[in-house]
């Protein structure tokens, strides 16, 4: 569920009309509903109500300061997976104590920053990485609370690039030999070992390969106990999928993700994390493009957008399906045609969809990539010299810019010609 509805025959983020904004900033733009991203993680913290929990928002998936301080305010904590986005969560307010630093390549200049500024916890995911924090935090004079993140060997079922739970992945150490790798965590002078760390994937559409995750880290969470650690936490990853079609999919809610976790863990009286990225972002985000010409081609009719694939690249990365509504409601008894609707850039990977049934548009007609907040602003590129598009953040009536379209000088002035040249 989300705020972007047709009222009176016009597309609305909440209470302000899509067309209003595109009429003050131009296009493209993305624009996130304030009031969608709230609900969406009052859904996973009320899921968890009755154990003692924090949802740390992924914020890979969108990572505007000012979506981070809307969910901060709420009581979320971050899940970040570089130390800019530490220190981007900083800036946005959040307290280093409620920020969880994940990733399998930290460097030791990003333990030092985030060791320095403060940390709930690393989750380690390698035995060399075990040995860095160690040194690092030594040096600094404390010691760094760690989870290790297992990696259960389970199918998530969802696209191969966003898959992390199978044992052919990078992520995490086996769980078979998670005996060995406490131990040896356990033995290194500035770790704290708090607990175990597990996630599988992103964009699952089935409760299953969580629930066999979780069992796994339930077993493993008793096997270490009796080895003498102190598990007290458990951070069990993001990855929950939302529709991105308003057909025929539907996902798993929050609360029987929530009901799965206390039935698998609640016994062990754990304190629960979870890092839910796509499902608090994903709905909250359309990306607005307009119509630029409608071109027939054989046997096709094209509609070329101002978006393009450097603005929202899932479609041409993951194949992924994006649903795209006018901004003007169609009329009731308009017949839909298919278009292949793409972008201007020199590459036919710069395809959102074909054949896509939509009614009859044309050139300056704007339309609305649904479902675009996930993995959409953060992954965007100025491939071809096309500026960053910028973001904006619709609460009730009022809207902001809160990322500006760089200028064309501001993107050029940022190469430097070498002086023999
Ligand atoms: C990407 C990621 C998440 C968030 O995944 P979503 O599918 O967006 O919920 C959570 N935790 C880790 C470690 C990740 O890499």
């Amino acid at each position: 569920m989300d705020h972007f509805l047709y009222r009176d025959g016009a597309l609305y983020a909440e209470d302000v009309p899509v067309a209003d904004i595109a009429a003050a900033v131009g296009t493209p733009f993305y624009v996130y509903s304030t009031a969608t991203l709230l609900r969406h993680y009052q859904l996973f913290d009320e899921a968890l109500e009755g154990t003692d929990h924090l949802v740390c928002y992924a914020m890979k998936a969108a990572s505007n300061q000012a979506i981070l301080r809307t969910l901060a305010q709420a009581g979320a904590g971050m899940d970040v997976v570089s130390v800019g986005e530490y220190l981007r969560a900083r800036a946005a307010g959040v307290p280093g104590e409620k920020i969880v630093f994940s990733g399998v390549g930290k460097t030791a200049e990003e333990i030092r920053v985030a060791l320095e500024g403060g940390i709930r916890q690393f989750n380690v995911e390698s035995e060399p990485e075990m040995e860095a924090i160690s040194a690092v935090a030594q040096a600094l004079g404390k010691v760094a609370p760690i989870t290790i993140r297992v990696n259960p060997d389970v199918d998530a079922k969802t696209h191969a690039k966003i898959a992390t739970g199978k044992s052919e992945n990078k992520f995490g150490i086996p769980i078979a030999r998670a005996s060995a790798v406490y131990a040896h965590a356990a033995a290194l002078p500035g770790l704290e070992v708090v607990g175990i760390d597990v996630h599988i994937g992103s964009q699952l559409t089935d409760l299953a390969p969580f629930e066999a995750a979780y069992l796994k880290v339930a077993d493993l969470t008793e096997k270490l106990r009796a080895e003498g650690h102190d598990i007290r936490r458990l951070d069990l990853g993001g990855g929950l999928g939302i529709p991105y079609t308003r057909s025929n999919e539907a996902p798993p809610l929050p609360l029987d993700y929530g009901a799965l976790i206390k039935r698998t863990l609640g016994h062990l009286g754990c304190e629960i994390e979870i890092e839910p990225g796509r499902l608090i972002a994903g709905n909250a985000g359309l990306m607005v493009s307009k119509v630029i010409y409608v071109k027939s081609g054989e046997g096709r009719d094209f509609l070329i957008l101002d978006g393009a694939m450097n603005d929202l690249i899932r479609p041409a990365m993951y194949d992924a399906h994006h649903d795209i509504v006018p901004v003007v409601e169609p009329e009731p008894g308009a017949e839909p045609q298919p278009y292949d609707i793409v972008g201007p850039v020199c590459e036919t990977g710069d395809t959102f969809a074909k054949g896509r049934m939509m009614p009859p548009l044309a050139a300056g007609d704007l339309v609305a990539f649904r479902s675009a907040g996930a993995y959409g602003a953060v992954m965007s590129s100025e491939y071809n010299t096309r500026p960053l598009i910028p973001e904006i953040l619709v609460n009730g009536d009022q809207f902001a810019v809160i990322r500006a379209r760089p200028s064309f000088d501001e993107i050029i002035n940022r190469d430097t010609i070498p002086s023999w040249l």
